[in-house]
């Protein structure tokens, strides 16, 4: 089974590209080919280096969450074809049998080193986490769910874009998924999004930069057009390592840069201090 047939458009990217090859892959930065079951039911990092590779989202659930802790929401959820578009059915069967997903996020709720919190988790693997309106309602459903049961969000984002297949209905779910999540914001809860490889395009022009907190992936890709697109609209050449977590953080866009082994720990961290459950107030004041 190949699940690494699709390339991220990247000049500047190195150790996160996967190779065309069958169950393999190539790690890009130190070249040594891996079996990709071995890497991918591990931390998705290059034994060798420590390069990070695009990480499955129930792989990553498991990594995050307390053990049995997780409950998945609107899991049967299917993408129609609203716009009947030639070839997308299809397509969406393949996607679904390659990467064992029924659409490109993952909901629910879990327990983060005994901290509740409300979790969405993006899988690049299905159709490059592309945001098509099952994604964006999965979202929405979530934010309202996070709401209505005072739970913090934290949501890793991973998507090339917007789901061509959908049109305007897919450009809406910026809107759709915008909007909830002003709503959980404004009923004082927090919200920490997590950028991983590839955060681009629609995702990244709504909710991706939404939250409270940033924390990114170190080496991920985040923007919203690519680097070569941008080159040939502005007609000029781009500062090195533009569109890279570490560029961004640099110029203050992200909160933190968080290795992937220490995304549990500091996870965990943000939500104990956010939450407000062990805060009792008082006529006297705050006790906590
Ligand atoms: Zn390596």
């Amino acid at each position: 089974m190949n699940l690494f047939s699709e390339q991220i458009e990247s000049t500047q990217q190195t150790g996160l590209q996967e190779t065309g090859a069958l169950e393999m892959l190539r790690c890009t930065r130190c070249g040594r080919d891996l079996v990709a079951d071995v890497v991918l039911a591990g931390d998705a990092a290059c034994p060798y280096c420590g390069n990070l590779f695009r990480q499955p989202a129930y792989r990553r659930i498991e990594a995050i969450v307390d053990s049995g802790s997780f409950i998945e929401i609107e899991r049967e959820t299917e993408t129609g074809d609203p716009l009947s578009f030639p070839g997308y059915r299809t397509k969406l069967e393949k996607e679904r049998v390659k990467s064992k997903m029924q659409e490109g996020v993952v909901i629910g709720k879990a327990t983060v080193k005994g901290q509740r919190t409300a979790i969405a988790v993006m899988d690049s693997y299905f159709m490059m986490g592309s945001m098509g309106t099952v994604v964006g309602e999965k979202i929405v459903i979530l934010a309202e769910f996070a709401l209505t049961n005072r739970l913090p969000l934290v949501i890793f984002c991973a998507s090339g874009g917007a789901r061509m297949q959908e049109g305007v209905l897919s450009l809406m779910q910026m809107s759709r998924t915008t909007i909830a999540l002003a709503r959980h914001s404004a009923a004082g809860l927090l919200h920490v999004n997590v950028l991983t490889h590839p955060t681009t395009g629609g995702v990244t022009a709504s909710f991706a930069m939404q939250g409270d907190i940033t924390l990114a992936e170190p080496g991920a890709l985040i923007g919203f057009a690519g680097p070569r697109v941008i080159e040939q609209t502005v007609r000029d050449k781009l500062p090195e390592g533009f569109q890279t977590a570490e560029y961004l953080y640099e110029h203050g866009l992200i909160d933190r840069i968080v290795e992937r082994k220490d995304m549990r720990e500091t996870l965990a961290s943000l939500l104990a201090l956010h939450n407000t459950e062990r805060v009792q107030w008082t006529d006297k004041g705050v006790r906590g």
